[in-house]
């Protein structure tokens, strides 16, 4: 029997070193504008000093099972895709920022034509057989894309071996970017 495809992504937060290779490679492959950006690297401090330890996140749009962005959306803009990727048709976005503003983490901005946009897992890649350009491009191999249905995916067995958390699983959103820890 066959089942739906879930993609999602791993980040390995032991493994990042927040050079931001992961965002130029981004901004490279998908020719956005001065400002604009799909991902981003956040650096915190977790512990009580001196047991002190830095995490870096190299974050994205999480590609969340439930998608508050794609339910404001007023005019079918923001749907959901393949492998349960996250996507916008800029054909039909009107620049309202309904999904902005119901996206809990700041994923989406709005383009210098007007239109809303984001991480797309980088369906265009993917599609043929690809990594994402910020997976191929780390140099620490921190990044980790794929179906995580197919519990031999690289991802899956991560998932199942590392321990790892969302951003604000609070948010109820149920991401698909998962942090490794
Ligand atoms: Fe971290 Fe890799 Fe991005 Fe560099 S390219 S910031 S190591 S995820
Ligand atoms: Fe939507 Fe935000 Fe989740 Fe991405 S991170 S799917 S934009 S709610
Ligand atoms: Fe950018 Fe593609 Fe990586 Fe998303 S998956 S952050 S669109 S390079």
């Amino acid at each position: 029997m066959s089942v739906q495809k879930r993609f999602a992504m791993a980040v390995d937060t032991r493994r990042c070193v927040g050079c931001n290779a992961c965002v130029i490679a981004c901004k490279t492959e998908n020719a956005l504008p001065e400002g604009g950006f799909r991902d981003w690297v956040v650096q915190e401090v977790h512990g009580t000093f001196p047991a002190l330890t830095l995490e870096i996140r190299s974050e994205r749009c999480n590609h969340c099972s439930r998608t508050p962005c794609v339910a404001s959306c007023p005019t079918g803009a923001s749907h959901v895709a393949d492998g349960g990727v996250v996507a916008v048709n800029r054909a039909k976005c009107t620049g309202c920022k309904a999904c902005m503003a119901s996206c809990p983490y700041g994923a989406r901005w709005v383009t210098p034509a007007g239109t809303v946009d984001k991480c797309t897992f980088c369906l265009h890649r993917t599609r043929r057989g690809l990594d994402p350009a910020c997976v191929s491009t780390c140099p620490t191999r921190s990044l980790t894309f794929g179906d995580r249905s197919d519990p031999v995916s690289a991802v899956a067995v991560l998932l199942r071996t590392r321990r790892h958390h969302v951003v604000d699983e609070a948010a109820g959103t149920e991401p698909n970017v998962f942090f490794l820890t």
